[in-house]
């Protein structure tokens, strides 16, 4: 499949990785919108936030998991967001779910 996100997932496209699992890989957004910027993605291709279903959601709460995690590590406590662009008028750019978690700096709302 000629996946941008499956590529990264398996190592084919580098990637500026910050954590890695068997189901999950988090990794520095090419183009930051804040000072700390990544996206954390499941490594199965689940399109957008609209396919998701009773058959995968435990990986999308585990994706929830590492990004309390990552949060933990990369000592975000004054907080951040996570967001996901859902189809055309989401402005989701790439097919693949991706959860994009901004911080460093405060963010308006709301979004534009
Ligand atoms: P979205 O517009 O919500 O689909 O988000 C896609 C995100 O992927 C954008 O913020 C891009 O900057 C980011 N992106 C695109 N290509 C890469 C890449 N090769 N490595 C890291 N991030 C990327
Ligand atoms: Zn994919």
């Amino acid at each position: 499949m000629d996946c941008l996100f499956c590529k990264i997932a398996a190592g084919e496209i580098p990637s500026n990785k910050i954590y890695e699992d068997d189901k999950v890989l988090a990794f520095y957004d090419i183009d930051p919108k804040a000072p700390v910027h990544f996206l954390v993605i499941p490594k199965e291709h689940i399109a957008s936030a609209d396919c998701i279903t009773a058959e995968n959601s435990t990986l999308i709460a585990h994706v929830f998991e590492v990004i309390a995690k990552i949060a933990a590590d990369l000592k975000l406590e004054k907080g951040y967001r996570i967001v996901n662009n859902c189809g055309e008028h989401g402005g989701q750019t790439v097919g693949h779910l991706h959860f994009h978690i901004l911080a460093g700096r405060s963010l308006t709302w709301p979004p534009g």
